[in-house]
């Protein structure tokens, strides 16, 4: 018999017996690289319309949301680095135990930090691309100098995120339900869970039979529902801690 002293623990034991494990990551798990989320404390949306994140508004004022909302998330995806709880996942993947992250975050901190597998189910913010011609401009390379940015056709430059109101990529819907029906743990990190579709993720996986772990500072809708158990606290301080258990379990005696 086995004593588990801690959820972390717990944790980095269910996943040294596991063969198949998806994490599914939100908003929150970028806080510590400084980008603020959406909702809750310190949000986007204590400051800022959530209407300006719709294609509707982008396409009667594109100018005004990349003003508003587009041009601060360029500057903090710019300047940010990934943070332990990143790390920790792409150790993960390193150590045989986690083979894909499906993301709602929009910042490349996964690819950043090493993992190699990384499903993108809102887009990304590292390309931009023409509304008219079509053309893509990396990130790096766009220039704001003047609003809203503009391609050498002069069609106007998008970034290549899902906006509220508009489709996900089906290849990454039908990708993400597939690897949540056949995985037997998903990691849930820092994600409010309440953006649907990405939010049945955990449902589909549940359903399936799987282990669903949450990780976050706060309980969501799955915590004491869908989540087989919750660890509450900080992403980047709670998997460095199921990390180091983790290596601890499979170190050779
Ligand atoms: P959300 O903003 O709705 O919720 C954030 C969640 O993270 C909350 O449950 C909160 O309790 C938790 N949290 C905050 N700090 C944490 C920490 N240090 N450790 C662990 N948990 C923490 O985020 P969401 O569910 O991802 O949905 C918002 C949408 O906004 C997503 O679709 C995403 O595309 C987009 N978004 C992306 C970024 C980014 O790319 N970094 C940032 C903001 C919003
Ligand atoms: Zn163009």
């Amino acid at each position: 018999m086995t004593f588990v002293e801690s959820l972390a623990e717990k944790a980095a034991l269910d996943l040294s017996r596991s063969k198949s494990v998806v994490a599914l990551t939100g908003a929150g798990i970028s806080v510590e690289s400084g980008i603020p989320p959406f909702r809750g404390k310190g949000g986007v949306w204590e400051k800022i319309d959530p209407a300006y994140a719709h294609i509707d508004t982008f396409h009667n004022d594109p100018e005004k949301v990349w003003e508003v909302l587009l041009k601060g998330l360029k500057d903090l995806v710019d300047r940010a680095r990934p943070n332990p709880a990143h790390e920790g996942l792409a150790r993960l993947e390193t150590l045989g135990v986690l083979q894909t992250v499906i993301t709602q975050n929009v910042d490349g901190l996964h690819q950043m930090a090493g993992s190699t597998d990384v499903i993108e189910f809102h887009g990304s913010f590292a390309w931009h691309k023409c509304m008219d011609c079509g053309s893509r401009c990396p990130n790096s390379e766009l220039d704001l100098n003047r609003l809203p940015p503009r391609c050498r056709c002069g069609g106007i430059f998008r970034p290549e995120l899902v906006f509220f109101g508009e489709m996900i990529p089906s290849h990454h819907l039908m990708r993400s339900e597939q690897i949540a029906s056949e995985c037997d743990i998903m990691l849930v990190v820092g994600t409010s869970a309440i953006v649907q579709p990405a939010a049945l993720m955990p449902v589909i996986a549940k359903n399936a039979g799987a282990t669903v772990i949450e990780i976050n500072k706060e309980p969501t809708p799955l915590t004491g529902t869908i989540s087989s158990y919750s660890i509450m606290g900080k992403a980047g301080e709670v998997i460095s801690d199921i990390v180091a258990e983790l290596e601890l379990i499979m170190k050779p005696q």
